[in-house]
């Protein structure tokens, strides 16, 4: 049986089409599950565009934000069954005795390969999981803000797990994009003040991210660091994708402050990291997650404290891949999530 799958074929800008692929074959330790929303991350976006800077081990299906059913397990699976309402992580391949793994970090593990980039992601039916990456979804929660539990899971990492945050901090963060959003909510939730900076164009996106309580501010936002005491914020998460936002959080963080950043950035700096030594600041950068990140999450979305419902933008079927990649892409949603066919 074929399915259609959004593939990434080539290296070259736009090198994305609809194939029909075979329903994978599983390994004794692992679950077929049949996707029932994935979520379109501005790294298949960067694939597409061709300005990513990971490999990618082409050609390769899509998506790595995504939950569904359990339709078949894997004869040494346990704890697993068929019907299951799951999401997955992103780590599709890990070594087990790398020492970062054995850590529970397997995250950092420099031999993973993630869902999308180094084996077939989800933006097709079936897409063949390592039990060990299952994670149970409550039943109140749909699979439509289900599948964003990847995204999630990558601010609570940034900002409850790799950021020092108390009560009342100010913090500032630095691009309306999903993951900067879900940043600001992280860091409503962990009792912080919260600003959130984007362009002109990004006013939309702002008034959003107002919805998680939240200050938008348009350009700059040194008077709203500064508010305070004078010195600056405790803060800043950079989810910004340019590397010239950390010019920007030197200017904005105040002394012995953090800067945290989340936000991917290929572009040499070209200007100084004096201000860092001279204010003493700590630059903390900050990717992926682990299991633990993703119960923590799940719990947030499934009691209500995490809505994830204002971000996303719309559903579309993975046959109108292109449309929900161009919203997203210009900016004119947060979110865009698919289904499959
Ligand atoms: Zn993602």
């Amino acid at each position: 049986m074929k399915s259609a799958a959004v593939v990434n074929y080539a290296p070259e800008r736009g090198s994305v089409e609809i194939r029909e692929i075979e329903k994978p074959i599983i390994g004794e330790e692992d679950v077929l599950l049949e996707v029932a929303n994935v979520g379109v991350c501005g790294s298949d976006l960067h694939q597409w565009t061709s300005d990513h800077s990971w490999p990618v081990n082409y050609p390769v299906v899509l998506g790595h934000e995504f939950g569904g059913h359990i339709a078949e397990t894997g004869s040494r699976v346990k704890g697993w069954k068929e019907g299951d309402r799951v999401v997955s992580e992103t780590a599709a391949v890990i070594d087990p005795s790398n020492p970062m793994s054995r850590q529970g970090l397997y995250n950092l593990d420099p031999t993973r390969k993630g869902f999308g980039y180094g084996v077939n992601g989800a933006m097709t039916r079936f897409v063949k999981v390592p039990a060990r990456c299952l994670h149970k979804v409550p039943d109140v929660v749909p699979f439509e803000e289900a599948c964003l539990t990847e995204p999630c899971s990558v601010a609570y990492n940034a900002v409850v797990m790799n950021s020092r945050l108390k009560p009342g901090d100010r913090v500032i963060v630095l691009g309306p994009g999903t993951i900067g959003i879900l940043c600001a909510a992280m860091a409503r939730l962990c009792g912080a003040q919260v600003a959130i900076v984007g362009l002109e164009a990004d006013r939309h996106r702002l008034e959003i991210a107002r919805q998680y309580g939240c200050e938008p501010i348009i350009g700059d936002a040194t008077a709203w660091a500064r508010q305070a005491d004078g010195l600056g914020a405790d803060c800043i998460i950079d989810a910004a994708g340019a590397s010239i936002t950390l010019k920007i959080a030197m200017d904005l963080v105040r002394p012995n402050g953090q800067i945290t950043k989340v936000g991917w950035g290929p572009q040499p700096l070209g200007f100084s990291l004096d201000p860092l030594v001279q204010k003493n600041v700590t630059l903390q950068g900050s990717f992926s997650h682990n299991w633990p990140i993703w119960e923590k999450v799940i719990g947030l979305m499934g009691s209500g404290q995490l809505d994830v419902k204002p971000i996303i933008g719309g559903v579309w079927s993975v046959l109108d891949w292109h449309e929900a990649f161009e919203k997203m892409h210009s900016g004119e949603v947060v979110k865009s999530v698919l289904k499959p066919v």
